[in-house]
């Protein structure tokens, strides 16, 4: 019978399940070879779906800040060496924002997710909103302030660098911060943990500020291994938002947490739907 995989490639994890079963979840270094060994084993598979953490366009990946890439041309590169499947690739905030779309039945849905980087995507009026060549959201590549290192991207002022997982390794290595968390760092780390996880923070503020006040979304829906290891942020950032937001798009928004196990998938799968295509 015709299968499906869907897999999620991050910059931490690799994530994929197979049909029906349960997800399985791995370390995304080496993510091409797995891909490759579970199409290879599992001849079944007809229609794979592929949530990546990077820029992609036309099932191409035009870059990745925090993930090692060789099958660049993947969706095509993928479909040449196993003639019998058919790939869709898309971003994996793009895929996440799909997927709450469906869950929270709006059309008009924000994602802000901090993982491993910074990402955001949005669906307005039922629709993605791509952008010329599906680069709308890069929200972590926003120019934000200047930090002593460089982000994935190349520059050394981005959003990404203060707000996300890799950015806040960054800091935790040049300032030889400890391996404790944000949460931990503001209660009683030191006045360099204090100060680092404050500037997060505050990132993370004006990320979601940003957020409602160019798109004016009924939902934004915040997730990522940054809030999902920090219990205490989401409130925090939900207060200090209120003050920073254009008021009357404030009003018509709800903030609320990722609560899909493995979004990103999800969307994966919704990207083979049928309909998907006339969007
Ligand atoms: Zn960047």
């Amino acid at each position: 019978m015709d299968s499906t995989l869907l897999a999620d490639v991050g910059g931490t994890y690799f994530r994929y399940r197979l049909g029906e079963e349960e997800v399985v979840r791995s370390a995304s270094k080496g993510w091409e070879k797995q891909l490759m060994g579970l199409l290879e084993t599992h001849p079944q598979v007809r229609y794979v779906g592929i949530a990546f953490a990077g820029q992609v366009s036309e099932g191409k990946i035009l870059s990745a800040p925090n993930v090692e890439v060789s099958l660049h041309n993947l969706k095509t590169q993928l479909e040449q060496r196993f003639p019998h499947l058919r790939v869709a690739v898309d971003n994996d905030l793009k895929c996440a924002a799909l997927a709450y779309h469906r869950h929270l039945g709006s059309d008009s849905v924000a994602v802000l997710y901090a993982g491993s980087g910074l990402g955001s995507a949005l669906i307005s009026e039922g629709r993605i909103v791509r952008g010329h060549s599906n680069m709308a959201g890069e929200i972590g590549h926003v120019s934000y302030r200047p930090a002593p290192f460089r982000c994935g991207c190349g520059k050394n002022d981005c959003l990404e660098l203060f707000a996300s997982g890799s950015g806040i390794d960054k800091h935790r290595e040049y300032y030889r911060l400890s391996e404790r968390s944000l949460d931990e760092w503001r209660l009683s780390g030191s006045e360099a943990e204090q100060r680092t996880a404050e500037a997060a923070e505050e990132a993370l503020v004006f990320a979601a500020s940003l957020m409602i006040t160019l798109h004016n979304p009924e939902y934004l829906v915040m997730g990522g291994g940054v809030l999902e290891h920090n219990p205490r942020l989401l409130e925090r950032i939900r207060a200090a938002a209120a003050a920073r937001t254009f008021s009357p798009a404030w009003k018509e928004c709800r903030i609320v947490e990722a609560d899909l196990d493995d979004a990103p998938l999800i969307g994966a799968g919704l990207l083979l739907q049928p309909d998907f295509w006339l969007k």
